[in-house]
């Protein structure tokens, strides 16, 4: 278990990339830690990682305080975006590194590495220089030597974003499948929000140094608690229209709509909120209906199995996702009928 109380990061110079960040990490967990570029993702896990001071507050790893600790006594491992990997040492000796600072035998080192190299398919590669590897084998490399040396946790930096996107999928199921194998507590920071959700038994969503939401993928991804973390999950992003409260419903841009099951009986005759609803929560339909947003398409884009279709509706656009065979052309009156069970209210916006 990792467990962190205020725990607060300012750089010289006066930059407060954590403020005060309480979080605690449950064993065995696979944790995603999501946010924009520059939110304090890195800090956090170097800060866990002890690589980094805090400035204020504390860590704590298996309920042991470690605030104070040296990187080396945390008994964490931490695997980087760019892997470093040592360019003159073959894979083996790569994968033993940790277990050689640790003074292992020889003997024991290298049987160690086999076994671990094994496991993550590198038998046939453990002679090579990571010069002489893919992406996606110098990535396994990484893996297999946090591996080797037993920690009782895993930090990944972003460990994925140097690969390509077929492997990078590969490789996100692979790293899941390992770590549910090993039952090992992993704090995985990423950019990218459909690495979180996919891989995530709980997530972070991190802005300026601050953590604005935790909880499991379905719950970021259904309930997102701001306009801020609605914007950033999801492959397509959150309609986020400004209405206004009138009488038991709400009109945005020149359409009635209903009260987001959600916002039943909190809401002000007269109010002004912001309306949300994903483009995967709205009905399509060729045919004006009682709640709907209707206006022009104005642009279809081909998803695959769906299509992403926009919608000029008022001065507003609203984009809805329609199943494969069903999709307008441009220029077609359109309309999307919300789910009132999957639609949100805001006020932050
Ligand atoms: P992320 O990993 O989410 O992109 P970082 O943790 O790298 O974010 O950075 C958070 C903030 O702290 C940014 O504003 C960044 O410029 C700043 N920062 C990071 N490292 C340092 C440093 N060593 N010295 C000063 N500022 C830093
Ligand atoms: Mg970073």
């Amino acid at each position: 278990m990792i467990s962190l109380s205020g725990l607060t990061k300012v750089y010289p110079g006066g930059v407060r990339a954590l403020d005060a960040v309480d979080l605690t990490i449950a064993d065995g967990e696979f944790f995603a830690l999501l946010g924009p570029s520059g939110c304090g993702k890195t800090t956090l896990l170097r800060t866990i990682a002890g690589l980094e001071t805090a400035t204020s507050g504390s860590v704590a790893v298996g309920g042991r305080d470690v605030t104070s600790l040296q990187p080396g006594a945390r008994d964490l491992a931490m695997v980087f975006q760019d892997y470093a990997l040592f360019p003159h040492m073959d894979v083996t000796d790569n994968i033993a590194y940790p277990l050689r600072i640790k003074k292992v035998a020889k003997g024991a080192r290298a049987a160690k590495a086999r076994e671990v190299g094994e496991r993550l398919g590198l038998a046939q590669l453990m002679d090579r220089r990571p010069g002489q590897l893919s992406g996606g084998q110098q990535q396994r490399v990484a893996l297999a030597r946090v591996m080797a040396t037993q920690a009782q946790a895993f930090l990944f930096d972003e460990p994925l974003s140097n690969l390509d996107a077929r492997l990078r999928l590969e490789a996100r199921t692979f790293l899941k499948k390992l770590q549910r194998e090993l039952g090992v507590t992993t704090v995985f920071v990423t950019h990218d929000q459909a690495e979180a959700l996919a891989m995530a038994d709980r997530m972070a969503v991190m802005e300026a140094g601050r953590i604005r939401q935790i909880g499991t993928p379905a719950e970021v991804f259904q309930r997102p608690a701001s306009t801020f973390v609605a914007s950033f999950i999801g492959s397509t992003p959150m309609n986020l229209l400004d209405a206004t409260v009138r009488g038991d419903s709400l009109e945005v841009s020149g359409c009635k709509v209903a009260v987001p099951s959600s916002a039943a009986g909190l809401l002000t005759d007269g109010e002004e909120i912001v309306y949300g609803v994903r483009p995967e929560y709205m009905a399509y339909s060729a045919e004006p209906a009682d709640g709907a947003l209707g206006g022009m398409v104005s642009i279809v884009e081909n998803l695959g199995a769906s299509h992403l279709v926009t919608l000029e509706v008022g001065d507003r656009v609203v984009q809805t996702v329609v199943p494969e065979g069903h999709e307008p052309a441009m220029g077609d009156d359109g309309y999307a009928l919300p789910r009132a069970d999957r639609a949100l209210v805001y006020r932050d916006g």
